[in-house]
């Protein structure tokens, strides 16, 4: 096993829809294109910052968990690519990953039985299947024009623009928003320059 030589940053939670933040797990970091999931830990604790529960309910170690978000991230970011590009794609994979949401009708109390859309007993499976069907209903229902990627030409990232005038630009006004600014500015005042 060879180490990174760079810190990997952690993931960033931007995108206002998960099937797109688990796409900017791969993002530049100083001028090269990484994967910030390199590891079961990694790939539980992204789980956990998208707010599918705690970490620690999941099995890691064996390296399964990781090949198998990884591979979930491939098909989503393939099928996204053909819903954008207005092509046909092979939906096998990700159906693959919609088997593991079982919705289940869940009745312990007295009152309105529950309905657990993702249910499994398997936490890791729940969360796969869960994070499939998001993706799927996106494919299905959800407004590409909303689907879009950050404008800076040196960022990757992609987001779900659910702002009301629907004019976001950036992955973050932070990041990619305020080096435009920036940029504009200095331009600007070379432009007024004598
Ligand atoms: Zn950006």
């Amino acid at each position: 096993m060879t180490t990174s030589p760079i810190e990997l940053p952690t993931p960033l939670i931007l995108a206002d829809h998960p099937a797109l933040d688990l796409l900017n797990t791969q993002m530049m970091v100083d001028g090269q294109r990484r994967d910030l999931l390199t590891s079961d830990a990694d790939a539980a604790q992204w789980l956990q910052q998208i707010g599918f529960g705690p970490a620690d309910e999941m099995v890691v170690g064996n390296g399964k968990l990781l090949v198998q978000l990884r591979e979930l991230r491939a098909c989503i970011e393939d099928l996204l690519a053909a819903r954008r590009e207005n092509r046909v794609a092979d939906t096998a994979a990700l159906n693959g990953f919609l088997l593991l949401a079982v919705p289940q009708l869940v009745w312990k109390e007295a009152g309105a039985p529950l309905l657990d859309r993702f249910h499994q007993a398997n936490a890791t499976n729940q969360r796969l299947g869960r994070l499939a069907y998001i993706a799927a209903e996106l494919l299905a229902e959800g407004d590409f024009n909303l689907v879009r990627k950050c404008e800076s030409p040196d960022c990757s990232l992609m987001f779900f623009d659910r702002t009301k005038s629907h004019k976001r630009r950036w992955c973050s006004m932070a990041l990619c928003g305020n080096r435009h600014k920036v940029a504009e500015f200095r331009k600007r005042r070379q432009g007024a320059a004598p």
